[in-house]
């Protein structure tokens, strides 16, 4: 295996996950190898096979005890999010009762949406009954990223196990804590299951074995340029994959929005989180009537914002190391190209005496808030993923253009509406290539467990949560039964030819007449 952990360079038995906003080291992990993944896979194939073979009733009452669990033990597992993400306490709590109300929804919902259903057979199979129901895959490989390392691969974890999988998860090498402690619970909560619910740590090489290890299907969540390589691993063994990628989020905002509350989302979903969201705000399009006074508005509440540590900080540090220069080179490519910087800028990386990463000689992991305006379109900061606390407001003619230019990136994760009627800001939303949208909020689709979540283009494929999430971690079988002997028999070779061609010339004159 040639797994490089996430500190050091050659292969080693155990990687350090730390403290992004020091360094610090939290803890050591294994770096689990082909092996270790084949036998978690091994493991997942015998107890997915008795939990399959159980009423959905007792699936759900299992993973309610779960869930309960979770919940009585959530600020530990928050604590543990903070510490390995950095971000602020409140902001992994919030990441918690989101995920709380999913496996509820996958939980309460899973026997329902996957529960067989008669279908119509049509005239040739007038003698047969026929049905379809949704039958788990097996076991189902989860990747995830470290940005929401419970709500995100949980959106998979908990719709596999709802659905009757087995799963073995690989959390990003930057959050292994937080999946141990979520596997851990698991068996306190569903005993008599081990192996149900595995976690392998690692970086890409453990990633690497879970995707050629065999299992059933594959779901991914992270960077576009991973998501190819896992993808071409899967394809070696035609393992189905779903992909989770990343964001380039538009906001278009019309001349009838409130702009208050405008600016609030827009602030809070562009900079929550130090702008590491998949489906976070990157653009902004307001038409030219309203452009200046949101960008003062926005401008006002982001100044307000301080990354740090601690109950008052808004926000955390980058959590990645490099992702500090991708900020930097996205905002320092729009400011040559003519871009305005209202707040922050070239000295976007934060210096304050209370930001322990000031000392750090690279600058250290805290960015303030950067607010851009009239980006050229063909700047980075318009066509790649930050994930960064910076926006980029630019101003357009009218909705048709704002729509034109959300919908012209490579990017269809998330997208929102501010506008002064609902059913336009909905007649809008029609428009934009996204998998979501939000109308008067950013990101409301994320707290509703029912509707869909995925995107297209480099955005991915595939969707998780929802009724979709559920049978997206299922394969439909479908099951005719014979009732009655046919009156023509067309499967059989005793069938006269004549009575064959009497069916033919019925079947004709069926489908031609108007
Ligand atoms: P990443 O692509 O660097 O890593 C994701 C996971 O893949 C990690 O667990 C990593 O260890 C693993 N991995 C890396 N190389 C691998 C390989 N060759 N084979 C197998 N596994 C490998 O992404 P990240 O930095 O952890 O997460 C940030 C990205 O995730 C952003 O692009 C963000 O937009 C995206 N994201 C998307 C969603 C969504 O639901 N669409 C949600 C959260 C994050």
């Amino acid at each position: 295996m040639t797994d490089t952990g996430t500190h050091r360079r050659t292969p080693p038995a155990t990687f350090t996950s730390r403290d992004p906003a020091t360094g610090r080291p939290l803890a050591e992990h294994p770096v689990h190898g082909p092996q270790d993944v084949a036998r978690a896979v091994e493991r997942g194939r015998a107890a997915g096979a008795r939990w399959a073979a159980l009423p959905a009733a007792r699936r759900r009452a299992h993973l309610l005890s779960w869930k309960r669990l979770l919940a009585s033990e959530l600020d530990a597992v928050a604590a543990s999010v903070a510490a390995e993400t950095g971000k602020p306490l409140r902001d992994a709590e919030l990441e918690l009762v989101l995920t709380l109300e999913h496996l509820s929804w996958a939980a309460r919902n899973a026997g329902r949406v996957l529960r067989g259903r008669r279908v119509r057979t049509g005239l040739p199979a007038a003698n047969q009954s026929a049905s379809v129901v949704h039958r788990p895959l097996g076991v189902v490989g989860v990747i995830g990223p470290w940005n929401y390392p419970v709500y995100t691969p949980m959106g998979s974890i908990g719709y596999a196990l709802a659905a009757g999988n087995a799963v073995v998860f690989k959390p990003s090498e930057y959050t292994p804590g937080t999946g141990v402690l979520l596997a851990r619970l698991f068996e306190t909560a569903v005993p008599g299951f081990t192996g149900l619910f595995t976690v392998v740590t690692g970086a890409a090489g453990t990633g690497a074995a879970l995707a050629a290890s065999g299992v059933d299907k594959l779901a991914f969540t992270g960077s576009p340029g991973t998501a190819r390589k896992v993808m071409e691993v899967c394809a070696r063994s035609l393992t189905p994959f779903l992909a989770e990628c990343g964001g380039k989020d538009a906001v278009l905002v019309t001349a009838d929005a409130d702009l208050d509350a405008a600016a609030d989302a827009i602030v809070w979903g562009a900079l929550g989180n130090a702008g590491q969201t998949c489906a976070g705000v990157e653009r902004v399009y307001a038409v030219r009537a309203v452009h200046a006074r949101l960008c003062d508005r926005v401008v006002e509440r982001a100044r307000a914002l301080r990354p740090g540590t601690g109950p008052d900080a808004a926000y955390g540090p980058l959590t990645m190391p490099g992702q500090g220069d991708v900020v930097r080179r996205h905002v320092e490519a729009a400011l040559t190209a003519g871009a305005g910087a209202p707040l922050g800028g070239t000295d976007a990386r934060h210096g304050g005496a209370d930001a322990p990463g000031a000392a750090d000689p690279a600058g250290g992991p805290f960015v303030a808030p950067v607010v851009l305006v009239d980006v050229p379109e063909d700047c980075p900061a318009m066509t790649e993923e930050t994930f960064g606390p910076t926006v980029s407001i630019n101003a357009v003619a009218d909705v048709d253009e704002a729509v034109r230019r959300a919908n012209a990136s490579r990017y269809a994760l998330g997208a929102a509406v501010f506008c002064g009627s609902r059913r336009q800001g909905a007649a809008i939303a029609s428009r934009l290539r996204a998998g979501a949208v939000s109308v008067n909020s950013v990101l409301g689709f994320a707290a509703v467990p029912a509707l869909p979540f995925g995107g297209s283009g480099d955005s991915g494929f595939g969707r998780v949560h929802g009724a979709e999430g559920l049978r997206a971690f299922t394969a439909p079988q479908s099951v005719t039964v014979r009732r009655f002997a046919p009156p023509v028999d067309l499967t059989s070779f005793a069938t006269p030819a004549a009575a064959k061609a009497r069916a033919v010339a019925l079947t004709r004159w069926l489908h031609t007449r108007r």
